[in-house]
């Protein structure tokens, strides 16, 4: 098997990231790959007619994305990679870091996975998602519930 060479850990800025980042940093240390972090602003507006739109960028926006990149540069900062590559990206979440992947010739995306059971299957997960979009391995990092 070729050695990774350039890891995108997507994360949702949750309490869990922490787990699934230390997961995605030791193998990138392991490799000696590049590690990118990205994190999806996904921000849509309902009509009052109930359709969903996604609106044009607004100071809303703006200020979501700049309150994002905060938050990741503190989950890099966390990790103890403080100069890490990270992206904030505006979107559908599978849709951007699949994106981001195919642009920057990533070869391994890691993300967490909540194993969820009855309707959170049914709804799908975004690892899921990117699993199935992914034009690279997708690692799903196991994130423990309650239930184990
Ligand atoms: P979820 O399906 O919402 O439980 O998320 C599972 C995993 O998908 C998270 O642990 C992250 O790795 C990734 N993820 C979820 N939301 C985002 C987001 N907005 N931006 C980047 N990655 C995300």
């Amino acid at each position: 098997m070729e050695d990774y060479r350039h890891i995108l850990f997507a994360t949702d800025l949750g309490p869990e990231c922490q787990l699934v980042g230390r997961r995605a940093l030791s193998l990138a240390r392991r490799y000696e790959a590049e590690l990118t972090l990205i994190h999806v602003v996904e921000y849509m507006v309902a009509e009052p007619s109930y359709d969903l739109m996604v609106p044009s960028p607004t100071e809303v926006e703006n200020n979501l994305v700049d309150s994002a990149r905060g938050q990741i540069r503190a989950v890099a900062r966390d990790l103890g990679i403080p100069g890490a590559n990270c992206r904030v990206e505006m979107g559908t979440t599978k849709g951007e870091i699949v994106r981001v992947a195919e642009e920057t010739g990533v070869d391994l995306i890691v993300v967490g996975s909540h194993g969820r059971h009855g309707i959170g299957l049914l709804l799908g997960s975004t690892a899921n998602a990117v699993l199935h979009g992914a034009p690279c391995d997708t690692l799903a990092v196991r994130i423990p519930t309650e239930q184990g």
